[in-house]
């Protein structure tokens, strides 16, 4: 310590005044001339000339501290457009699950094939596998356009998935249908009536061979036949 310097304690107490130019120029000269020598004052004079940093903050500058944030909000919301789209894609893979292997038991026998009074051809298919209970099926019947076969196809529709009634089976749901005989004179000089499911064909008719005449309990089942198909038994 020169002389007249002034000792330590009294430069840290003039320090925050120093700072804001509120001591007088002789006290100035000789806060300086202490500067000058003295490490520790040094070091307690950048200590107060930092700027505050709020308690527990890493030290970033406002900029980076921003653009941190804003990349992190990013990530975010990628990750968030991601987990969409994962969830959509499988929420149709389910459905699509759902309505195409989910009809694969649907399967039937023939049953009741007569030719009717009118010429046209009445015939029931019974479930042999456990369905669904449900109430409603979608149905699409015509003549291919690669083949001549008059095809029907029955299958389990979204709107009807949402019907099922979830646990209940039934064997016993018998579909009538009567084919008019417009088609059936079509059918037979083409080819075949046919009932498809999935991959598998079902022949109900060939088209050939000469169907019996329907008993009279049939002709009035047909009868009360709605059109293109019933739901009986
Ligand atoms: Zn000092």
């Amino acid at each position: 310590m020169k002389p007249h310097d002034l000792p330590c304690c009294i430069v840290e107490d003039l320090l925050p005044n120093y700072i804001e130019h509120l001591t007088s120029q002789d006290s100035d000269e000789k806060i300086k001339s202490h500067l000058n020598h003295c490490e520790h004052c040094q070091k307690k004079l950048l200590q107060l000339q930092a700027p505050i940093q709020p308690v527990g903050e890493p030290s970033l500058n406002t900029d980076a501290a921003a653009v941190a944030f804003f990349r992190k909000a990013k990530r975010k919301t990628l990750r968030q457009i991601w987990c969409s789209v994962g969830i959509t894609l499988l929420v149709c893979a389910l459905t699509v699950y759902a309505v195409i292997l989910h009809q694969l038991p649907f399967h039937f026998t023939v049953e009741n094939l007569y030719r009717l009074s009118d010429g046209s051809i009445y015939f029931e298919l019974q479930a042999v596998a456990p369905e669904s209970n449900i109430s409603s099926i979608s149905y699409h019947d015509g003549f291919g356009h690669n083949d001549s076969d008059y095809s029907i196809h029955m299958g389990y529709s979204l709107y009807t998935l949402l019907q099922a009634k979830s646990g209940a089976k039934d064997t016993e749901k018998r579909y009538a249908f009567t084919i008019p005989t417009e088609i059936v004179n079509q059918i037979s000089s083409s080819g075949q009536l046919v009932y498809r499911q999935s991959q598998e064909t079902l022949v109900i008719w060939d088209g050939e061979c000469t169907l019996p005449a329907a008993p009279e309990s049939i002709e009035l089942q047909a009868s009360a036949t709605a059109s293109p198909f019933s739901v009986i038994g």
